[in-house]
Protein backbone atom coordinates (compact mmCIF):
# COMPACT_ATOMS: atom_id res chain seq x y z
CA UNK A 1 0.00 0.00 0.00
CA UNK A 2 1.36 3.48 -1.09
CA UNK A 3 2.72 5.33 2.34
CA UNK A 4 1.27 8.88 2.76
CA UNK A 5 3.98 11.52 1.07
CA UNK A 6 5.77 12.72 4.66
CA UNK A 7 6.19 16.71 5.02
CA UNK A 8 8.75 17.80 6.38
CA UNK A 9 6.92 21.41 7.09
CA UNK A 10 4.91 20.00 9.53
CA UNK A 11 4.62 17.43 12.53
CA UNK A 12 1.82 15.78 14.81
CA UNK A 13 1.73 17.74 18.11
CA UNK A 14 0.35 14.41 19.46
CA UNK A 15 3.50 12.64 18.65
CA UNK A 16 5.92 15.54 19.98
CA UNK A 17 8.38 14.25 22.89
CA UNK A 18 8.34 16.55 26.01
CA UNK A 19 9.17 20.22 25.25
CA UNK A 20 12.26 21.90 25.38
CA UNK A 21 10.83 25.27 25.45
CA UNK A 22 7.93 27.11 25.72
CA UNK A 23 5.93 30.16 25.65
CA UNK A 24 2.65 31.93 24.73
CA UNK A 25 3.52 33.41 21.50
CA UNK A 26 6.41 32.30 19.45
CA UNK A 27 7.54 33.96 16.30
CA UNK A 28 9.73 32.22 13.67
CA UNK A 29 12.28 34.78 12.06
CA UNK A 30 13.45 38.54 14.07
CA UNK A 31 13.49 40.73 11.23
CA UNK A 32 11.49 44.06 11.11
CA UNK A 33 8.03 41.87 10.96
CA UNK A 34 9.13 39.28 13.49
CA UNK A 35 10.94 42.12 15.97
CA UNK A 36 7.53 44.45 15.86
CA UNK A 37 5.07 41.41 16.48
CA UNK A 38 7.00 40.54 19.35
CA UNK A 39 7.23 43.72 20.76
CA UNK A 40 3.14 44.33 20.49
CA UNK A 41 2.73 41.04 21.54
CA UNK A 42 4.82 41.50 24.44
CA UNK A 43 3.47 44.93 25.53
CA UNK A 44 0.38 43.40 25.10
CA UNK A 45 0.93 40.84 28.15
CA UNK A 46 2.64 37.97 26.28
CA UNK A 47 5.49 35.45 27.30
CA UNK A 48 7.39 35.47 23.62
CA UNK A 49 10.20 33.54 22.27
CA UNK A 50 11.64 35.08 19.02
CA UNK A 51 13.81 32.06 17.10
CA UNK A 52 16.13 33.61 14.63
CA UNK A 53 18.13 31.48 12.19
CA UNK A 54 21.09 33.71 12.06
CA UNK A 55 23.11 34.41 14.59
CA UNK A 56 21.77 37.65 15.32
CA UNK A 57 18.27 39.86 14.29
CA UNK A 58 17.92 42.41 11.55
CA UNK A 59 17.21 40.01 8.52
CA UNK A 60 17.05 42.12 5.14
CA UNK A 61 14.85 44.96 6.92
CA UNK A 62 18.21 45.74 8.64
CA UNK A 63 19.79 45.79 4.99
CA UNK A 64 17.87 48.29 3.67
CA UNK A 65 17.55 51.55 3.35
CA UNK A 66 14.63 51.60 6.22
CA UNK A 67 12.37 53.66 3.74
CA UNK A 68 9.01 53.44 5.12
CA UNK A 69 5.86 54.38 3.19
CA UNK A 70 3.58 56.43 5.66
CA UNK A 71 1.01 59.35 5.23
CA UNK A 72 -2.44 59.90 5.73
CA UNK A 73 -4.95 61.24 8.56
CA UNK A 74 -3.83 64.67 8.36
CA UNK A 75 -0.13 64.01 7.55
CA UNK A 76 2.24 61.95 9.73
CA UNK A 77 3.53 64.46 12.31
CA UNK A 78 6.77 64.42 10.09
CA UNK A 79 4.73 65.52 6.93
CA UNK A 80 2.83 67.92 9.21
CA UNK A 81 5.89 69.73 11.10
CA UNK A 82 7.04 70.63 7.46
CA UNK A 83 3.93 72.14 6.22
CA UNK A 84 2.72 69.00 4.24
CA UNK A 85 -1.02 67.57 4.86
CA UNK A 86 -1.67 64.29 3.33
CA UNK A 87 -5.61 63.04 3.84
CA UNK A 88 -6.23 59.14 4.62
CA UNK A 89 -8.98 59.17 1.21
CA UNK A 90 -5.78 60.93 -0.95
CA UNK A 91 -3.31 57.73 0.50
CA UNK A 92 -6.34 55.41 -0.13
CA UNK A 93 -6.65 56.52 -3.89
CA UNK A 94 -3.15 55.95 -4.46
CA UNK A 95 -2.58 52.77 -3.31
CA UNK A 96 -5.31 51.88 -5.12
CA UNK A 97 -4.07 53.17 -8.33
CA UNK A 98 -0.76 51.20 -7.55
CA UNK A 99 -2.05 47.76 -7.22
CA UNK A 100 -5.66 47.53 -9.08
CA UNK A 101 -7.42 44.66 -9.22
CA UNK A 102 -4.44 43.00 -7.11
CA UNK A 103 -4.65 45.65 -4.25
CA UNK A 104 -6.07 44.05 -1.06
CA UNK A 105 -8.82 47.04 -0.11
CA UNK A 106 -9.28 46.59 3.72
CA UNK A 107 -5.22 45.73 3.82
CA UNK A 108 -5.20 48.93 2.05
CA UNK A 109 -7.37 51.30 4.22
CA UNK A 110 -6.46 49.69 7.13
CA UNK A 111 -2.82 50.90 6.14
CA UNK A 112 -3.76 53.98 5.00
CA UNK A 113 -5.33 54.78 8.55
CA UNK A 114 -3.05 53.59 10.80
CA UNK A 115 0.38 54.80 9.45
CA UNK A 116 0.83 57.91 10.68
CA UNK A 117 0.20 56.67 13.89
CA UNK A 118 2.75 53.98 13.03
CA UNK A 119 5.25 56.90 12.20
CA UNK A 120 5.05 57.88 16.22
CA UNK A 121 5.42 54.23 16.74
CA UNK A 122 8.60 53.79 14.45
CA UNK A 123 9.95 57.25 16.55
CA UNK A 124 9.27 56.08 19.88
CA UNK A 125 11.94 53.63 19.40
CA UNK A 126 14.27 56.39 19.20
CA UNK A 127 14.79 55.96 15.11
CA UNK A 128 16.01 59.98 14.08
CA UNK A 129 13.54 61.61 11.39
CA UNK A 130 15.10 65.33 10.36
CA UNK A 131 12.57 67.40 9.40
CA UNK A 132 13.08 68.21 6.11
CA UNK A 133 12.09 66.95 2.63
CA UNK A 134 14.81 65.96 -0.42
CA UNK A 135 12.34 66.52 -3.51
CA UNK A 136 14.58 65.96 -6.08
CA UNK A 137 14.02 62.67 -8.55
CA UNK A 138 15.87 60.15 -6.28
CA UNK A 139 16.09 56.48 -4.92
CA UNK A 140 17.29 57.34 -1.45
CA UNK A 141 18.55 60.31 -0.31
CA UNK A 142 22.60 60.18 0.30
CA UNK A 143 22.27 63.52 2.51
CA UNK A 144 20.52 63.46 5.87
CA UNK A 145 16.75 64.88 4.83
CA UNK A 146 14.29 62.13 6.24
CA UNK A 147 11.34 62.82 3.68
CA UNK A 148 10.97 62.33 -0.30
CA UNK A 149 9.15 60.65 -2.79
CA UNK A 150 9.44 56.90 -3.52
CA UNK A 151 6.85 55.92 -5.49
CA UNK A 152 4.89 57.06 -8.95
CA UNK A 153 3.11 59.81 -7.36
CA UNK A 154 4.50 62.72 -9.50
CA UNK A 155 3.93 60.57 -12.20
CA UNK A 156 0.94 59.42 -15.10
CA UNK A 157 -1.20 58.24 -14.23
CA UNK A 158 -0.93 58.65 -10.51
CA UNK A 159 -1.17 62.42 -10.50
CA UNK A 160 -4.12 62.02 -12.52
CA UNK A 161 -6.11 60.11 -9.60
CA UNK A 162 -4.15 61.50 -6.38
CA UNK A 163 -2.45 64.51 -5.23
CA UNK A 164 1.44 63.89 -5.22
CA UNK A 165 2.85 63.98 -1.29
CA UNK A 166 6.46 62.47 -0.52
CA UNK A 167 5.36 59.45 1.40
CA UNK A 168 8.79 57.77 2.13
CA UNK A 169 10.08 58.46 5.65
CA UNK A 170 13.86 57.66 6.37
CA UNK A 171 16.26 57.25 9.06
CA UNK A 172 18.06 60.45 9.19
CA UNK A 173 21.52 60.05 8.61
CA UNK A 174 24.29 61.01 5.56
CA UNK A 175 24.70 57.61 3.59
CA UNK A 176 22.34 54.52 3.69
CA UNK A 177 22.26 53.10 6.93
CA UNK A 178 18.08 53.47 7.87
CA UNK A 179 17.43 49.54 8.49
CA UNK A 180 20.62 49.18 10.57
CA UNK A 181 19.42 52.35 12.63
CA UNK A 182 15.82 51.06 12.69
CA UNK A 183 16.37 47.55 13.76
CA UNK A 184 19.20 48.44 16.14
CA UNK A 185 16.60 50.84 18.07
CA UNK A 186 13.95 47.87 17.80
CA UNK A 187 15.96 44.98 18.94
CA UNK A 188 16.92 47.42 21.70
CA UNK A 189 13.63 47.67 23.30
CA UNK A 190 12.59 44.64 22.08
CA UNK A 191 15.01 43.09 24.54
CA UNK A 192 14.94 45.54 27.32
CA UNK A 193 11.05 44.79 27.36
CA UNK A 194 11.45 40.81 28.46
CA UNK A 195 10.99 39.60 25.21
CA UNK A 196 13.42 36.27 25.00
CA UNK A 197 15.42 35.54 21.93
CA UNK A 198 17.28 32.48 20.74
CA UNK A 199 19.62 33.12 18.05
CA UNK A 200 20.97 30.12 15.60
CA UNK A 201 17.89 28.30 15.65
CA UNK A 202 16.18 27.59 12.49
CA UNK A 203 12.83 26.45 13.10
CA UNK A 204 12.50 23.53 11.01
CA UNK A 205 8.32 22.55 10.95
CA UNK A 206 4.90 23.80 13.10
CA UNK A 207 3.62 21.34 15.65
CA UNK A 208 -0.47 21.14 14.43
CA UNK A 209 -2.56 18.88 16.54
CA UNK A 210 -5.45 16.46 15.07
CA UNK A 211 -8.22 19.31 15.25
CA UNK A 212 -5.84 21.52 13.04
CA UNK A 213 -4.50 24.35 15.86
CA UNK A 214 -1.16 25.13 15.72
CA UNK A 215 0.51 24.54 19.11
CA UNK A 216 4.57 25.26 18.52
CA UNK A 217 7.18 24.64 16.28
CA UNK A 218 10.69 22.29 16.18
CA UNK A 219 13.64 24.05 16.10
CA UNK A 220 17.11 23.05 15.41
CA UNK A 221 19.07 24.48 18.31
CA UNK A 222 22.78 23.89 18.83
CA UNK A 223 22.69 21.03 16.60
CA UNK A 224 19.69 19.37 18.59
CA UNK A 225 15.74 19.42 17.27
CA UNK A 226 13.99 20.72 19.99
CA UNK A 227 9.92 20.91 20.25
CA UNK A 228 9.27 24.30 21.20
CA UNK A 229 5.19 24.63 22.63
CA UNK A 230 3.52 28.02 21.87
CA UNK A 231 0.11 27.99 23.76
CA UNK A 232 -1.62 30.76 22.30
CA UNK A 233 0.06 31.22 18.45
CA UNK A 234 2.66 31.09 16.39
CA UNK A 235 3.88 33.99 13.69
CA UNK A 236 5.81 33.57 10.76
CA UNK A 237 7.79 36.28 9.99
CA UNK A 238 10.61 34.27 7.96
CA UNK A 239 10.83 36.96 5.17
CA UNK A 240 10.11 35.82 1.43
CA UNK A 241 11.33 33.10 -0.99
CA UNK A 242 14.04 35.21 -2.96
CA UNK A 243 16.99 32.77 -2.46
CA UNK A 244 15.11 29.73 -3.05
CA UNK A 245 15.86 28.51 -6.19
CA UNK A 246 13.18 25.80 -6.32
CA UNK A 247 10.40 27.97 -5.19
CA UNK A 248 11.07 30.68 -8.04
CA UNK A 249 10.89 27.70 -10.50
CA UNK A 250 8.19 26.91 -9.38
CA UNK A 251 6.22 30.13 -8.69
CA UNK A 252 7.78 32.98 -10.57
CA UNK A 253 9.77 30.97 -13.28
CA UNK A 254 8.99 33.87 -15.69
CA UNK A 255 11.60 36.46 -13.47
CA UNK A 256 14.81 33.66 -13.58
CA UNK A 257 15.92 34.52 -16.78
CA UNK A 258 16.02 38.23 -15.69
CA UNK A 259 15.83 38.74 -11.98
CA UNK A 260 19.03 38.69 -9.60
CA UNK A 261 18.26 38.07 -6.11
CA UNK A 262 18.24 40.91 -3.49
CA UNK A 263 17.32 40.26 -0.11
CA UNK A 264 19.43 38.09 2.80
CA UNK A 265 20.72 34.49 2.22
CA UNK A 266 17.74 33.06 4.67
CA UNK A 267 15.11 34.45 2.45
CA UNK A 268 14.48 30.77 1.40
CA UNK A 269 10.48 30.69 1.84
CA UNK A 270 10.81 28.49 4.63
CA UNK A 271 7.35 30.54 7.06
CA UNK A 272 5.54 30.22 3.70
CA UNK A 273 6.09 26.32 3.46
CA UNK A 274 5.58 25.86 7.13
CA UNK A 275 1.97 28.18 6.58
CA UNK A 276 1.46 25.99 3.34
CA UNK A 277 2.53 22.39 5.12
CA UNK A 278 -0.78 23.64 7.94
CA UNK A 279 -3.17 23.82 5.52
CA UNK A 280 -2.48 27.92 4.87
CA UNK A 281 -3.43 29.68 1.36
CA UNK A 282 -0.77 31.16 -0.40
CA UNK A 283 -1.33 34.12 -3.27
CA UNK A 284 0.44 36.24 -5.46
CA UNK A 285 3.24 34.17 -5.78
CA UNK A 286 4.43 34.96 -9.50
CA UNK A 287 4.63 39.12 -8.07
CA UNK A 288 8.33 40.16 -7.56
CA UNK A 289 9.86 43.75 -7.03
CA UNK A 290 11.84 44.36 -10.25
CA UNK A 291 14.60 47.40 -10.05
CA UNK A 292 15.38 49.25 -12.93
CA UNK A 293 17.26 51.99 -11.04
CA UNK A 294 18.63 53.44 -14.46
CA UNK A 295 18.46 57.42 -12.33
CA UNK A 296 20.25 58.86 -10.49
CA UNK A 297 21.22 60.72 -11.94
CA UNK A 298 18.00 62.80 -12.30
CA UNK A 299 18.96 64.47 -15.52
CA UNK A 300 19.11 60.97 -17.40
CA UNK A 301 15.21 61.31 -17.20
CA UNK A 302 15.16 63.46 -20.23
CA UNK A 303 16.03 60.71 -22.26
CA UNK A 304 13.73 58.53 -23.70
CA UNK A 305 13.42 54.23 -23.03
CA UNK A 306 12.81 52.21 -25.95
CA UNK A 307 12.51 48.57 -26.70
CA UNK A 308 14.27 46.46 -29.80
CA UNK A 309 11.39 47.92 -32.12
CA UNK A 310 13.03 51.59 -31.19
CA UNK A 311 9.50 52.17 -29.23
CA UNK A 312 8.96 53.62 -26.36
CA UNK A 313 6.79 51.55 -23.77
CA UNK A 314 6.40 54.01 -20.42
CA UNK A 315 6.47 57.67 -19.10
CA UNK A 316 10.31 57.33 -18.13
CA UNK A 317 9.60 59.22 -15.17
CA UNK A 318 7.51 56.48 -13.37
CA UNK A 319 9.33 54.87 -10.25
CA UNK A 320 12.13 52.28 -10.56
CA UNK A 321 9.79 49.11 -9.96
CA UNK A 322 7.29 50.68 -12.28
CA UNK A 323 9.92 50.85 -14.86
CA UNK A 324 11.34 47.27 -14.21
CA UNK A 325 7.67 45.59 -14.58
CA UNK A 326 7.09 47.47 -18.09
CA UNK A 327 11.33 46.67 -19.03
CA UNK A 328 10.52 43.14 -18.69
CA UNK A 329 7.40 43.28 -20.40
CA UNK A 330 8.87 44.09 -23.58
CA UNK A 331 10.02 41.24 -25.88
CA UNK A 332 13.45 39.37 -24.34
CA UNK A 333 13.86 42.28 -22.22
CA UNK A 334 15.83 44.47 -24.47
CA UNK A 335 15.59 47.89 -23.43
CA UNK A 336 17.62 51.10 -24.24
CA UNK A 337 17.93 54.64 -23.08
CA UNK A 338 18.37 57.56 -25.87
CA UNK A 339 20.14 60.32 -24.43
CA UNK A 340 21.47 63.15 -25.86
CA UNK A 341 25.30 63.91 -24.52
CA UNK A 342 24.57 67.41 -22.34
CA UNK A 343 21.92 64.80 -19.70
CA UNK A 344 24.54 61.95 -20.14
CA UNK A 345 26.14 61.12 -16.51
CA UNK A 346 26.28 57.04 -15.78
CA UNK A 347 23.80 56.00 -13.66
CA UNK A 348 24.78 55.34 -10.25
CA UNK A 349 23.38 51.95 -8.53
CA UNK A 350 24.94 50.32 -11.55
CA UNK A 351 28.60 49.03 -12.14
CA UNK A 352 27.55 48.54 -15.81
CA UNK A 353 25.31 48.62 -18.23
CA UNK A 354 26.10 48.65 -21.99
CA UNK A 355 26.74 50.91 -24.69
CA UNK A 356 24.70 49.89 -27.96
CA UNK A 357 25.34 52.89 -30.41
CA UNK A 358 26.50 56.24 -30.65
CA UNK A 359 26.08 58.61 -33.15
CA UNK A 360 25.73 62.59 -34.19
CA UNK A 361 22.25 61.92 -35.73
CA UNK A 362 19.62 59.32 -34.80
CA UNK A 363 20.09 57.36 -37.34
CA UNK A 364 23.90 56.44 -37.18
CA UNK A 365 22.60 55.26 -33.38
CA UNK A 366 19.69 53.55 -34.65
CA UNK A 367 22.19 51.81 -37.33
CA UNK A 368 25.35 51.11 -34.52
CA UNK A 369 22.59 49.41 -32.51
CA UNK A 370 21.06 47.34 -35.40
CA UNK A 371 17.32 48.36 -34.65
CA UNK A 372 15.15 48.40 -37.58
CA UNK A 373 15.60 51.09 -39.83
CA UNK A 374 13.70 54.28 -39.70
CA UNK A 375 12.09 52.87 -36.17
CA UNK A 376 13.75 55.07 -33.60
CA UNK A 377 14.04 57.86 -36.01
CA UNK A 378 10.06 58.24 -36.29
CA UNK A 379 10.28 57.88 -32.31
CA UNK A 380 12.27 60.64 -31.79
CA UNK A 381 10.52 62.70 -34.92
CA UNK A 382 7.40 62.64 -33.25
CA UNK A 383 8.45 63.05 -29.92
CA UNK A 384 10.58 66.24 -30.45
CA UNK A 385 7.32 67.41 -32.30
CA UNK A 386 5.51 67.71 -29.19
CA UNK A 387 8.57 68.44 -26.81
CA UNK A 388 8.50 71.53 -28.49
CA UNK A 389 5.63 72.39 -26.95
CA UNK A 390 6.61 70.52 -23.20
CA UNK A 391 3.97 67.89 -24.51
CA UNK A 392 4.06 64.19 -24.25
CA UNK A 393 0.85 63.11 -25.58
CA UNK A 394 1.90 59.38 -26.15
CA UNK A 395 3.13 58.31 -22.38
CA UNK A 396 2.44 62.11 -20.61
CA UNK A 397 5.92 61.86 -18.97
CA UNK A 398 5.52 64.94 -16.32
CA UNK A 399 6.86 68.88 -18.09
CA UNK A 400 9.95 69.42 -16.19
CA UNK A 401 11.46 66.42 -18.22
CA UNK A 402 10.18 66.82 -21.64
CA UNK A 403 12.72 68.34 -24.13
CA UNK A 404 13.44 68.16 -27.35
CA UNK A 405 16.32 65.27 -28.32
CA UNK A 406 18.24 68.01 -30.84
CA UNK A 407 21.73 68.16 -29.39
CA UNK A 408 24.01 65.44 -30.60
CA UNK A 409 26.07 63.27 -29.85
CA UNK A 410 23.53 60.80 -28.83
CA UNK A 411 24.10 57.61 -27.22
CA UNK A 412 21.53 54.26 -27.01
CA UNK A 413 22.45 52.50 -24.00
CA UNK A 414 21.54 49.41 -23.38
CA UNK A 415 19.26 48.48 -19.89
CA UNK A 416 18.54 45.05 -20.80
CA UNK A 417 19.22 42.64 -17.94
CA UNK A 418 22.28 40.47 -18.84
CA UNK A 419 23.76 43.86 -20.28
CA UNK A 420 22.90 45.45 -16.39
CA UNK A 421 25.11 44.75 -13.06
CA UNK A 422 24.04 46.40 -9.78
CA UNK A 423 26.64 47.33 -7.63
CA UNK A 424 24.61 44.87 -4.85
CA UNK A 425 23.80 41.94 -7.24
CA UNK A 426 25.89 39.41 -7.76
CA UNK A 427 25.56 38.86 -11.05
CA UNK A 428 23.68 40.65 -14.01
CA UNK A 429 19.70 41.11 -13.89
CA UNK A 430 17.05 43.84 -11.93
CA UNK A 431 17.54 43.16 -8.45
CA UNK A 432 14.39 41.60 -7.13
CA UNK A 433 12.62 39.85 -4.36
CA UNK A 434 9.19 38.34 -3.67
CA UNK A 435 5.53 39.63 -3.10
CA UNK A 436 3.85 36.62 -3.01
CA UNK A 437 3.12 34.11 0.44
CA UNK A 438 0.46 33.45 2.90
CA UNK A 439 -3.04 34.80 1.97
CA UNK A 440 -3.69 36.54 5.54
CA UNK A 441 -6.48 38.72 7.10
CA UNK A 442 -5.78 42.15 8.24
CA UNK A 443 -4.68 40.81 11.76
CA UNK A 444 -2.12 38.37 10.21
CA UNK A 445 -4.22 35.08 11.34
CA UNK A 446 -3.34 32.63 8.02
CA UNK A 447 -6.09 31.49 5.90
CA UNK A 448 -6.66 28.27 4.18
CA UNK A 449 -8.08 28.12 0.15
CA UNK A 450 -11.83 28.16 1.66
CA UNK A 451 -11.35 30.97 3.52
CA UNK A 452 -11.13 29.54 7.12
CA UNK A 453 -8.57 30.49 9.67
CA UNK A 454 -5.73 28.06 10.18
CA UNK A 455 -6.22 28.40 14.19
CA UNK A 456 -3.08 29.59 15.80
CA UNK A 457 -1.00 30.41 13.08
CA UNK A 458 -0.06 34.23 12.06
CA UNK A 459 2.14 35.40 9.55
CA UNK A 460 3.66 38.72 8.25
CA UNK A 461 6.60 40.65 6.28
CA UNK A 462 7.05 39.00 3.32
CA UNK A 463 6.15 35.41 4.37
CA UNK A 464 2.67 37.01 3.84
CA UNK A 465 1.45 38.42 0.47
CA UNK A 466 0.81 41.62 2.05
CA UNK A 467 -0.14 45.52 1.08
CA UNK A 468 2.85 45.51 -2.10
CA UNK A 469 1.15 43.44 -4.79
CA UNK A 470 2.95 44.51 -8.23
CA UNK A 471 6.42 45.94 -8.47
CA UNK A 472 3.99 47.75 -11.31
CA UNK A 473 2.15 50.32 -8.35
CA UNK A 474 5.49 49.37 -5.67
CA UNK A 475 7.04 52.37 -3.99
CA UNK A 476 10.06 51.84 -1.68
CA UNK A 477 9.10 51.55 1.94
CA UNK A 478 6.00 49.49 1.10
CA UNK A 479 8.05 46.50 2.04
CA UNK A 480 9.19 47.36 5.39
CA UNK A 481 6.02 49.72 5.91
CA UNK A 482 4.18 46.76 5.69
CA UNK A 483 6.33 44.36 7.35
CA UNK A 484 6.62 46.36 10.49
CA UNK A 485 2.85 47.57 10.62
CA UNK A 486 1.03 44.47 10.09
CA UNK A 487 3.73 42.84 12.19
CA UNK A 488 2.55 44.79 14.89
CA UNK A 489 -1.39 44.06 14.02
CA UNK A 490 -0.18 40.41 14.03
CA UNK A 491 1.82 41.08 17.31
CA UNK A 492 -1.86 42.12 18.78
CA UNK A 493 -3.92 40.11 17.38
CA UNK A 494 -1.52 36.78 18.52
CA UNK A 495 -1.42 38.29 22.33
CA UNK A 496 -5.26 38.95 22.25
CA UNK A 497 -5.68 35.05 21.88
CA UNK A 498 -3.49 35.42 25.24
CA UNK A 499 -6.15 38.04 26.61
CA UNK A 500 -9.02 36.54 25.68
CA UNK A 501 -8.02 32.84 26.43
CA UNK A 502 -5.91 33.33 29.17
C1 LIG B 1 19.38 46.10 0.21
C2 LIG B 1 17.88 46.19 0.39
C3 LIG B 1 17.30 47.44 0.55
C4 LIG B 1 15.92 47.53 0.74
N1 LIG B 1 15.37 48.75 1.01
C5 LIG B 1 14.06 48.83 1.30
C6 LIG B 1 13.48 50.06 1.75
O1 LIG B 1 14.16 51.07 1.93
N2 LIG B 1 12.16 50.07 2.01
C7 LIG B 1 11.35 48.96 1.86
O2 LIG B 1 10.15 49.04 2.10
N3 LIG B 1 11.87 47.77 1.48
C8 LIG B 1 13.20 47.68 1.24
N4 LIG B 1 13.73 46.47 0.93
C9 LIG B 1 12.89 45.27 1.07
C10 LIG B 1 12.69 44.99 2.56
O3 LIG B 1 13.89 45.24 3.28
C11 LIG B 1 12.21 43.58 2.88
O4 LIG B 1 11.26 43.14 1.95
C12 LIG B 1 11.61 43.55 4.29
O5 LIG B 1 12.50 44.18 5.19
C13 LIG B 1 11.30 42.12 4.72
O6 LIG B 1 10.98 42.12 6.10
P1 LIG B 1 10.61 40.75 6.82
O7 LIG B 1 10.42 41.05 8.26
O8 LIG B 1 9.52 40.08 6.09
O9 LIG B 1 11.90 39.84 6.62
P2 LIG B 1 13.35 39.97 7.23
O10 LIG B 1 13.64 41.32 7.76
O11 LIG B 1 14.29 39.42 6.20
O12 LIG B 1 13.31 38.97 8.48
C14 LIG B 1 13.17 37.58 8.31
C15 LIG B 1 14.03 36.87 9.35
O13 LIG B 1 13.66 35.51 9.42
C16 LIG B 1 14.82 34.72 9.59
N5 LIG B 1 14.52 33.34 9.18
C17 LIG B 1 14.35 32.86 7.93
N6 LIG B 1 14.04 31.54 7.98
C18 LIG B 1 14.01 31.19 9.29
C19 LIG B 1 13.76 29.98 9.97
N7 LIG B 1 13.45 28.84 9.32
N8 LIG B 1 13.84 29.96 11.33
C20 LIG B 1 14.14 31.10 12.03
N9 LIG B 1 14.40 32.28 11.42
C21 LIG B 1 14.32 32.32 10.07
C22 LIG B 1 15.85 35.42 8.74
O14 LIG B 1 17.17 35.06 9.09
C23 LIG B 1 15.52 36.90 9.02
O15 LIG B 1 16.25 37.38 10.12
C24 LIG B 1 15.11 46.36 0.72
C25 LIG B 1 15.70 45.11 0.52
C26 LIG B 1 17.08 45.01 0.38
C27 LIG B 1 17.69 43.66 0.21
Amino acid sequence: MPQPAINPWVRRFEEADTPHLSAEVVICGYGGAGACAALEARRAGADVLVLERAAGGGGSTAMSSCEMYLGGSGGTRLQRDIGLADSTENMIAYLQECFGSQGDEERIRRYAEGAAEHFDWVEALGVPYKRAAFLERTVVPLSDESLLFTGNERAYPFNRIAEPVPRGHVPSKEGDEGGRMFMQALMATVEAEGVRIQANARVLALLQDDTGRVRGVVAKIDGTECNILASRAVILSAGGFIMNRAMLERYAPEVLPYGEPYGNQWDMGDGIQMGMAAGGNIINMNECFLSFAFYPPAKLTYGLLVNSGGQRFINEDAYLARLGHHAAQQRKQEVYLLVQNEDYEPTMYMESRRMAGTGDSIAEVEGEAGLPAGALQATVAYYNKHAEHNEDPLFHKAAEWVKPLDKPPYALISYSPQDVQYQLGDGPGYLMFTLGGLQVQTTGEVLSPAGRVIPGLFAAGRTAAGLPRTSAGYASGMSVGDASFFGRLAGCAAAGHVKAEG
